[in-house]
């Protein structure tokens, strides 16, 4: 069993490395990618508790890419993290990163809700801030029913404390996971907040860009979104990637492993790894 989006607290995720991959470990998983947000800072704990546990580790990250004023997540696979070109690119989006956080907490304030920053912060403990430790933070201190109404309330696009922030450009972030000899993996395609015209373009502009793979089967979804998927790859002759995108026990989550398989008619981008 494989399964190539997974999140630790290196990012939003809620376990840290070793306990990612303990749990895909007990879940069945035999290779498994650590695909922080924009960071590489799991994967040494995460490639060594992979080697304890036997299991084939795949270097990960999912970056944050702006294109057309709107946002992509593009997961790179089996990069070498030391890569300097990549590492200047995330150090960029790490510093956005923290820019955003600052003017999501002025918007809180502004709301009537101080401290957020400081909180977001606190509960990143160390990881660069995505809106999902504000999330956290809000539903904590009750200006949430849950995790997902703060989302709702607060930082959807179109609400109070939504930031806009120019991510990486989508021919940057391809080239940084290519030189750091990745493949540049489309995130979860059916779940952007885009009408069908706009994901054909944006697929267009993946592949136009270099762009590798399109993951075919991800966590949430159907078997309807899988084939629509696998359509899809195949029109724009695109290699397949599985993964859960697994960020915290619970659930609203889905768990590392336990995903279809990649339909017989699509390349693995696994067999491109090298
Ligand atoms: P950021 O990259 O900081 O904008 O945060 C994006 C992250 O927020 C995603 O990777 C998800 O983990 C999380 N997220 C976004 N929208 C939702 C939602 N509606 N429900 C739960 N989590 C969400
Ligand atoms: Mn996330
Ligand atoms: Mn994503
Ligand atoms: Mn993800």
């Amino acid at each position: 069993m494989i399964d190539l989006h997974l999140h630790s607290s290196a990012s939003d995720g809620a376990l840290s490395p070793d306990e990612v991959v303990a749990l895909a470990a007990a879940n069945g998983v035999r290779t498994l990618a650590l695909t922080d947000h924009d960071s590489t800072a799991g994967l040494e704990a995460g490639a060594a508790a992979a080697a304890r546990l036997k299991l084939t580790f795949v270097p990960g990250v999912e970056v944050s890419v702006s294109w057309e004023h709107r946002t992509l997540h593009v997961v790179g696979l089996n990069i070498d993290a030391s890569n300097d070109q990549l590492q200047a690119g995330l150090r960029e989006l790490q510093k956005l990163r923290d820019t955003r956080a600052r003017e999501i907490g002025r918007r809180l304030a502004k709301r009537g809700i101080p401290d957020a920053y400081a909180g977001a912060r606190a509960l990143a403990a160390g990881a660069d801030i995505t809106r999902t430790h504000f999330a956290r933070h809000l539903h904590a201190n009750g200006h949430a029913k849950n995790f997902q109404d703060a989302f709702k309330r607060y930082l959807h696009l179109g609400k109070p404390a939504h930031v806009s922030v120019t991510w990486a450009a989508l021919e940057d972030c391809i080239d940084w996971i290519h030189t750091a000899g990745g493949q540049a993996v489309l995130a979860h395609p059916l779940r952007y907040p885009m009408t069908r015209s706009w994901l054909l373009r944006a697929l267009t502009a993946f592949k136009q860009a270099g762009g590798d793979a399109l993951e075919v089967v991800c966590g949430r979804g159907n078997r309807d979104e899988l084939m629509q998927a696998a359509h899809l790859a195949t029109r724009f002759e695109l290699a397949g990637s599985v993964g859960s995108d697994f960020h915290a026990p619970g659930n609203a989550y889905l768990h590392p492993g336990g995903l279809p398989e990649l339909p017989d008619n699509i390349e693995p981008v696994w067999n491109r790894f090298h």
